[in-house]
């Protein structure tokens, strides 16, 4: 007789991931006030304190620090505070969310987070551009200071102080998530050796940050439950999407669901990347639509009229359409805009690799997304980016 031994719970399993908590929207956002449990793949054994890990580690100062620049760059020299450990079972998710040491663990799990995601689309692990002179990231959770900003080798998070109330961008997924995709285009695309008057590269990194920070958002479950359930499965209302960029140190005012076209901005490359950004966001939307016109979730007319110019009274039959079909069957709803969110991630991140950062122009951008889509993915992709006039139309 053989003996077959039960493992105990969790005994062994140190290689599934580990267990953290990301709020997906700043706690203060009402409805996003508890944080969310998430599995990131790193396995517990290859977490130390900190948290650190073998392409990423925690610098917490313990007294102010000056933010780095280009003759100040890490590794942070200066007192520390203490790094945080994870607890008895070797997870980070016993650290009270409300505690000043839970901003180191936060600002890492988002870091970690946003990489999972962009290495999938990627198909492969993202080396860092500066790993020739630094092998790791450097994140420092707290500076006093109200910025946040991503370059040689560190990724540093200030504080947003509107009237006096100062909230640390450490628990600010949104921001991490745009200066993660920074770091990423960068060490895909390469660092530009020369800067062209006409180049696009800085509005392209913007555009392409706050996507990263967009669809990274719609990976929570929580978040994208919390949206359709508001919505009632239609995206075209007010909702969490468009005000991601809401408190980002950049500007206030960069909201994917807007509606400039190239003809409308300025040089200035934050103005200059909104064009893309509801390029994309649109191309989502337009893709989850057509999915649901397939499952029979919303009414046909929706692929036919032009959304940005809908009537009123067209926009409420639409709505009451989908709001029943979304009682019926929400599962399809999910379905539908994750898959719309993959093939548009997926397409964004294949997309880098063939961008010269020294010529780059968003239409060559544009044109890279969409040779790098599927099938209809690319079709609507294509229409968007032309809306936009990002790209000449056909
Ligand atoms: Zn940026």
């Amino acid at each position: 007789m053989r003996l077959i031994r039960d493992e105990a719970p969790d005994s062994g399993n140190a290689r599934v991931g580990t267990r953290f908590w990301i709020y997906p929207q700043p706690p203060f956002i009402p409805g996003y006030e508890q944080p969310d449990r998430v599995w990131l793949s790193i396995a517990r054994d290859e977490i130390g304190e900190g948290p650190s890990d073998l392409s990423m580690y925690v610098a917490d100062p313990l007294y102010d620090k000056q933010p780095y620049g280009f003759a100040n760059l890490p590794p942070f020299g200066g007192a520390k505070r203490a790094p945080v450990r994870p607890g008895p079972d070797r997870h980070f998710d016993n650290i009270d969310p409300t505690s000043r040491p839970f901003l180191a663990v936060h600002a890492y799990a988002c870091v970690r987070f946003v990489l999972d995601i962009w290495q999938s689309y990627l198909g492969q692990r993202v080396h860092w551009f500066f790993d020739q002179t630094f092998p790791r990231l450097e994140i420092v959770p707290f500076v006093d200071w109200d910025n946040a900003q991503a370059g040689y080798g560190f990724l540093e998070l200030g504080r947003s102080d509107v009237d006096g109330i100062l909230r640390p961008y450490a628990l600010n997924f949104d921001t991490i998530a745009h200066e993660v995709g920074h770091l990423v285009m960068l060490s895909e695309t390469g660092v530009p050796t020369v800067t062209s008057p006409d180049g696009d590269f800085f509005s392209f990194s913007e555009a392409f940050s706050d996507c990263v920070s967009l669809i990274s958002f719609l990976h929570f479950d929580s978040a994208i439950d919390r949206l359709l359930r508001r919505t009632r499965g239609n995206l075209l209302l007010y909702n969490e999407l468009n005000r991601f960029a809401e408190t980002s140190p950049e500007t206030q005012i960069r909201l994917a669901t807007n509606f400039r076209r190239m003809s409308a901005v300025t040089r200035e490359v934050h103005d200059r990347a909104l064009p893309f950004v509801g390029a994309i966001f649109d191309s989502i939307v337009a893709l989850y639509h057509r999915d649901l016109v397939a499952n029979g979730c919303a009414d046909r007319r929706l692929l036919d009229v032009d959304l940005r110019e809908l009537a009123q009274d067209e926009f409420d039959t639409f709505r009451q359409a989908t709001a029943e079909a979304f009682s019926t069957k929400p599962l399809y709803f999910k379905l539908a805009l994750t898959a719309a969110r993959d093939a548009v991630g997926a397409a964004l991140a294949t997309a880098l690799k063939t961008l010269d950062p020294n010529t780059l122009r968003l239409e060559e951008a544009a044109n890279a997304v969409t040779a790098a889509a599927q099938g209809t993915a690319a079709e609507l992709l294509e229409e968007n980016f032309a809306w936009r006039e990002i790209i000449a139309s056909r």
